[in-house]
């Protein structure tokens, strides 16, 4: 593999760093550098993703007859890691990523017709329907009925942890279709309009404080919810089948740029802050061999995911090395966010609200503490989470010693 970039990746990287420039506005980089998780409001991150659209950048990943770019691994690179460090909101919302994939697979033409192009736009915000109360790690054990009557299903029951519910106009939605069969071969796979009656979605209070005036997970409840059989992706009772293979694309992330850019800032706050031995934490010979080991990581990381994305075709799903990438970048999401931490003290302790108050123009009074301690406690809190959704550390653990180990 050659890591050399060649004269018309250059171009192209500064094609990359041009369009930011522009596109990437005050008022989004103002919103982002408070951000907790990556993602601002609803306005402001369909705002990106048109602008990134409006461009063709949208979907590097899509095969090009569904509007992808058809860019080499080399550029798709670039473009992540310009991205990263510039640090643009996260694309890596639940349609683009997660439900586009299924439905360019195992999707008919009717459904592709409806769905993608307007995944692409960004005129339609998906979440994903699928733990719920006892069935996450167990997720073949979900409950929520789907009873056939005449041309609809109707479901009952409820899924929770539900990202982003509050802002979706779809939903992704594992169901229970048949209750005889063993578990897995008893679900399916449907997608459904979220203003549908019957559906009442609750906010779930999380522990990195107030968020930014909106909630990350919800519960969603269905009583009596009418969906077409029509929306059903593929056949009844494969549903795990398309379930599973969703899954590769949403743990088979490219996490190093995202770390890279991570790293930098807590990097930056070192050389600005003080020590308790004098001078600053960067000097601190401590804190120096902690970002050394971290920066080793995350340069290991990214070698890794140059190797599995190189010739990766476009599109295909990347199998059980997904959880490997999950959790290597899950584990060192959450150590930097407490390197972060450990680098700016006591001025990290101020919640993100009183940041978004004044945005709001409800605070006049000065927060303590540089502007980017602000958002440093919610964040550390915040990425608790990444050993947890999209499968816990342990779960992806299991896979690895089954799939790739063999045990
Ligand atoms: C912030 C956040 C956002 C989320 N967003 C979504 C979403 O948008 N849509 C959605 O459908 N879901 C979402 N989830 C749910 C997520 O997928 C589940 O939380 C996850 O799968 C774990 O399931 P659980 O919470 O039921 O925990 P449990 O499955 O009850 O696990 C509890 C503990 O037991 C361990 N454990 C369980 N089984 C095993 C085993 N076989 N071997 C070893 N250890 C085991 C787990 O590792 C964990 O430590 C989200 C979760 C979080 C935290």
């Amino acid at each position: 593999m050659d890591l050399d970039f060649s004269a018309e990746d250059l171009a192209f990287r500064d094609e990359v760093r041009a369009f930011i420039a522009e596109a990437y506005d005050d008022d989004l980089r103002a919103r982002m550098g408070q951000s907790k998780n990556g993602y601002i409001d609803r306005e402001g991150q369909i705002r990106w993703l048109k602008r990134l659209n409006e461009r063709g950048w949208i979907a590097p990943d899509w095969p090009v007859e569904y509007g992808g770019t058809g860019w080499s691994d080399a550029q798709k690179y670039i473009f992540n890691m310009e991205t990263s460090l510039a640090g643009t909101p996260s694309t890596s919302n639940m349609g683009l990523k997660m439900c586009a994939p299924v439905i360019m697979a195992f999707g008919t033409p009717e459904q592709k017709q409806q769905h993608l192009p307007k995944i692409l736009s960004s005129d339609v915000w998906w979440c994903q329907g699928y733990s719920e109360p006892g069935s996450g790690s167990d997720l073949a054990s979900l409950s929520m009925k789907a009873v056939r009557d005449g041309d609809d299903y109707v479901l009952n029951g409820s899924k929770i942890w539900t990202t982003y519910a509050q802002w979706a106009d779809w939903m992704f939605c594992l169901v229970r279709t048949n209750q005889e069969d063993r578990p897995q071969r008893g679900i399916s796979f449907v997608l459904l309009d979220m203003k549908t009656p019957g559906i009442t979605i609750r906010p779930l209070p999380t522990l990195d404080g107030p968020p930014q005036g909106e909630q990350e997970v919800n519960q969603v409840f269905f009583e009596d919810v009418r969906v077409p059989v029509a929306n059903r992706i593929g056949e009844e009772g494969q549903g795990w089948t398309y379930a599973k293979y969703l899954l590769q694309f949403e743990r088979g992330n490219a996490y190093a740029p995202g770390l890279t850019y991570a790293l930098e800032k807590v990097k930056k706050f070192a050389r600005l802050e003080p020590s308790d031995g004098g001078g600053r934490m960067i000097e601190d010979p401590d804190f120096r061999r902690k970002l050394a080991d971290m920066q080793i990581k995350v340069d290991a990381l990214n070698a890794t995911e140059l190797k599995v994305f190189n010739g990766r075709t476009t599109g295909e799903a990347m199998g059980p090395v997904s959880s490997m990438l999950k959790l290597e970048g899950s584990q060192a999401q959450q150590a930097i966010s407490e390197l972060a931490l450990e680098a700016v003290g006591i001025y990290a302790q101020p919640f993100v609200e009183d940041t978004w108050a004044e945005l709001r123009g409800e605070r006049n009074e000065p927060r303590a503490g540089p502007d980017y301690a602000a958002p440093l406690a919610p964040s550390y809190f915040n990425y608790r989470k990444t050993s947890i959704y999209a499968g816990s550390n342990e779960i992806q653990h299991n896979i690895m010693a089954k799939m790739i180990l063999g045990l």
